[in-house]
């Protein structure tokens, strides 16, 4: 038997409490459900949002993904992009669908003033809250809601590895080294940005077969997407649908090309989209990424890679036991 939990009975922290990680199923490892902003939304209050509404959207399309044959979705909002664990509970209720909240801080650039005056050598002091909050979430849960967070999420875009950002991914590899949670990354491929996370990660002792480099997908550079899953960490093509960013088409032909020089096995595949964001909300969705919806892959871009030489084997390792793989932790004792 593999190493990946199913055998020895590792459990994978959701919204619902602990599945073995046998048990996952077909699994979405990047997507959202409401990106928010609780600043402005207290403030000015975005049109198109509408609190009940929007639970009974996800519902409604996690159900229906459910029917799919969908298992297990992780939810990668972050602090940064108005994670809200009480509202996704509520539908986690109510759905057949495993939910995964998950960990870290989405910045390109800087951090809140918070963190600047907080830490050692800062101005108020005391140890940095940002390793603290981390292992906090995968340990204990997040907030009171004792939902513990199954995965870390990091960035880095344009800006590099700026100091706050660096600071982030740094807190991210500490609370990886002590617990084993896997970390994801937001990436920038056209820049090559994974090499320089995968550098700093492992620098500080994170195994690269425990990170996914996100939105690795939005890349045709073959050379590149080569060059990190060598390492031995996954590539995610977890934007399918994400048309303003890359077509479905390019991405179909990158991937079928990676799977034939047989790097099944460091793939996952998932959309990023959510059911409400204030950053791209309902209405511009509907009009310019009309595909990019949660039943995206399901419907017509699994048939597809099937009908253009992905074998079933291909399918179930990029959506079952990869993410099996990636999610399965036995939590050390801090
Ligand atoms: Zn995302």
């Amino acid at each position: 038997m593999s190493d990946d939990g199913a055998a020895r009975g590792v459990v994978v922290p959701t919204y619902r409490g602990p599945v073995a990680a046998g048990d996952l199923g077909p699994t979405l490892t990047h997507e959202h459900l409401f990106v928010r902003d609780p600043q402005l939304d207290r403030d000015y209050p975005h049109p198109e949002w509408d609190e009940d509404a929007a639970v009974e959207t996800a519902v409604a399309g996690l159900e229906d993904l459910f029917d799919q044959g969908v298992r297990t979705v992780v939810d990668l909002t972050v602090p940064g992009l108005g994670r809200d664990v009480g509202l996704v509970a509520r539908v986690a209720a109510r759905v057949r669908i495993h939910l995964i909240a998950a960990t870290g801080w989405y910045t390109d650039t800087v951090l809140p003033n918070y963190f600047r005056t907080h830490g050692e050598g800062r101005l108020v002091g005391g140890p940095d809250p940002l390793p603290q909050m981390f292992l906090r979430d995968v340990t204990e849960g997040i907030g009171g809601s004792g939902v513990r967070a199954g995965m870390l999420k990091v960035v880095s875009d344009t800006p590099g590895l700026t100091p706050d950002v660096t600071r982030v991914m740094e807190a991210a590899a500490e609370v990886h080294v002590q617990t084993g949670v896997p970390i994801t990354t937001h990436s920038n491929p056209s820049l090559r940005g994974g090499l320089g996370q995968l550098a700093l990660l492992t620098g500080r002792g994170v195994d690269p077969q425990r990170v996914v480099v996100g939105h690795s997908g939005d890349s045709d550079d073959l050379d590149y997407l080569r060059q990190l899953m060598d390492t031995g960490a996954f590539a995610a093509f977890d934007r399918f649908g994400m048309a303003h960013v890359q077509d479905d088409e390019t991405r179909i032909i990158t991937l079928l090309r990676l799977l034939k020089d047989g790097y099944a096995d460091r793939l996952l595949l998932s959309h990023d989209t959510a059911y409400f964001s204030r950053v791209t909300p309902p209405s511009w969705r509907r009009r310019v990424s009309p595909l990019w919806t949660h039943d995206h892959l399901s419907r017509r871009v699994l048939p597809q890679l099937l009908a253009r030489g992905a074998s079933h084997k291909d399918i179930d390792l990029m959506m079952i036991d990869n993410p099996r793989r990636l999610l399965a932790f036995a939590p050390r004792t801090p």
